[in-house]
């Protein structure tokens, strides 16, 4: 029988993720996926600053930025949030479309030595104490064995179903459906643009030149799951609610969606763990949800390589559900909030002019941006320091900038403008040591402001500071280092 480290199901933007961090970490991996080959359905149509950073903490963002369009087009129920002052080197939406994104990461993971296998879907497993056998369909079909399957296959996860883990939630409420069209008699307004009428609303964004993504949501109907809408029932949906179909032809692309919202009850079953929308869905509004997947990845990818190297007991792994688990709760919930602002009548529209004013107001609109383009994350890590569970701000350093540190996807103890070192014996070999000057006397930190610039930190693979201090003495890093990257290697020798 065939023998890997990790199984993949699923090639989405997740599992692509999850394939390329665990092959930087130098892990085995098999990424397997039901379809035929890759669609090039359109999906997603953004990334916000987060998940442009932890790309570009990969040496992957330019590839992407030569497929998309920064953006100023967050939003919170279709109500505009600016992001410009945002601290952040990405203060914007990245306007690109999920096929792009996949062909990209298709390419890099391949590249690291994880090609997906088309054709292949994930039947079955059942684990033991030591592994998990996993059963194959297709051609190719087949048993492999595993030390850790792990579930990102969208929301119908096979392996979520079978793990037995439970996915509570709400159900759909109302129904969005789209279509990527070429438009005859394009609208006169701004490019992107959404209008409320009737019993739903509609919106039109020019994604490139001569192609527009429409939607129209409905809140008088349901969706029904079954059903796969086609280019003439959106046409007539859409007609409907807009009093226009501006010539709409050419669809490259048509679905629908719904906002139901559930969510993985836990995100492992010992051996089998779930990322990305396998773990949580919800109403696709704000653009969320490949944002989240491809977070969920960058989370868990150096857990499980520390794991499978020996290096940390598989205790580390319970912290991925820990950190991620709420994020996707808050998501949900943001969602839902979202929804019930998009509904039709008398009472949302005075719901959404009040919620309009008090965007208005600078702290709300921030809140809400930050939390929408996931700036503000803080993973609940031990310490006082401001910096500790959240994402490093990629300073300008004299020679390079700070994410650029984390290209290899390994931890980095980064010792700021004459910082002596702290000791890391026992664990020097498992992370890059920086010595570096930074200019800046202070660092803008979304969610708490400016902060004096650190002596000394340590950079967690995924970009998020485990821990931090503004001058000598190392209390706590030993904790901090036995915590994260497992116990110190005692040396040989007397
Ligand atoms: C209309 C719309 C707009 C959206 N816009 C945005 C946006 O702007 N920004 C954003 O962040 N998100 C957006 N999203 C959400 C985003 O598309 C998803 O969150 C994202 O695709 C999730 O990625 P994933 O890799 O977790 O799952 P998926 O993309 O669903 O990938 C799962 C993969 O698993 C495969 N698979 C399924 N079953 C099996 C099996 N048994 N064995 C093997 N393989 C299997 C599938 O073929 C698929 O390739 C939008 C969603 C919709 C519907």
């Amino acid at each position: 029988m065939e023998t890997t480290q990790v199984v993949i199901a699923g090639a989405g933007p997740t599992g692509l993720m999850l394939a390329a961090e665990l092959r930087l970490a130098g892990i085995e991996v098999v990424v397997l996926d039901g379809l035929p080959a890759r669609t090039g359905e359109s999906r997603a149509g953004g990334i916000h600053a987060r998940t442009m950073e932890v790309f570009d903490q990969r040496g992957l963002l330019e590839r992407l930025l030569l497929h998309g369009r920064p953006i100023q087009a967050g939003h919170f129920a279709g109500l505009g949030l600016d992001f410009t002052d945002f601290a952040t080197r990405y203060p914007c939406t990245l306007a690109i479309v999920q096929a792009d994104i996949e062909r990209e990461l298709d390419q890099y993971a391949a590249g690291l030595g994880a090609p997906v296998r088309w054709g292949t879907p994930v039947l079955g497993f059942g684990q033991d104490a030591t592994g998990v056998e996993v059963e194959i369909g297709g051609p190719r079909g087949g048993r492999i064995r595993c030390a850790y399957l792990i579930g990102c296959e969208g929301g119908r996860s096979t392996v979520r179903k079978l793990a037995g883990i439970g996915f509570g939630g709400t159900d759909a409420t109302m129904t969005g459906m789209l279509a990527d069209v070429e438009l005859a008699e394009p609208p006169a307004e701004a490019a992107i643009f959404s209008r409320r009428r009737g019993p739903g609303d509609y919106s039109v964004l020019q994604f490139q030149p001569g192609w527009y993504r429409l939607i129209v949501q409905r809140h008088d109907r349901v969706l029904d799951r079954t059903a796969e809408p086609t280019f003439e029932d959106f046409r007539d949906s859409f007609r409907e609610i807009a009093g226009t179909d501006f010539g709409m032809h050419s669809p490259r692309w048509v679905s629908q969606y719904g906002d139901a919202a559930r969510q993985a009850d836990r995100y492992r079953a010992d051996r089998v763990l779930l990322a990305g929308d396998a773990a949580h869905i919800h109403y696709p509004a704000g653009g969320q949800g490949l944002n989240m997947g491809v977070q969920d990845a960058v989370n868990l990818g150096w857990k499980l390589a520390a794991v499978l190297r020996g290096e940390a007991s598989d205790v580390l792994l319970d912290s991925y559900e820990t950190e991620r688990h709420p994020i996707a709760a808050r998501v949900l919930h943001n969602t839902r909030a979202q929804t019930a602002l998009a509904r039709p009548g008398a009472h949302a529209d005075a719901l959404r002019e009040t919620f309009a004013g008090l965007i208005e107001i600078d702290d709300v609109r921030a809140q809400l941006g930050l939390m929408i383009s996931a700036l503000d994350i803080r993973y609940d890590l031990k310490g006082d320091h401001p910096l500790i569970g959240r994402r490093v701000p990629d300073a300008d350093l004299t020679t390079t900038r700070v994410h650029k540190l984390l290209v290899a996807g390994r931890p980095v103890l980064l010792s700021l403008n004459g910082a002596v070192a702290p000791s890391v014996e026992g664990w020097a070999d498992r992370l890059d040591h920086v010595a570096a000057d930074c200019e800046a006397s202070y660092w803008s930190v979304p969610g708490v402001g400016d902060i004096s610039t650190p002596a000394t930190l340590l950079i967690r693979p995924d970009g998020y500071v485990a821990w931090a201090a503004d001058g000598p003495g190392d209390d706590g890093l030993s904790d901090a280092l036995s915590t994260w990257l497992g116990a110190a290697a005692i040396s040989a020798g007397c």
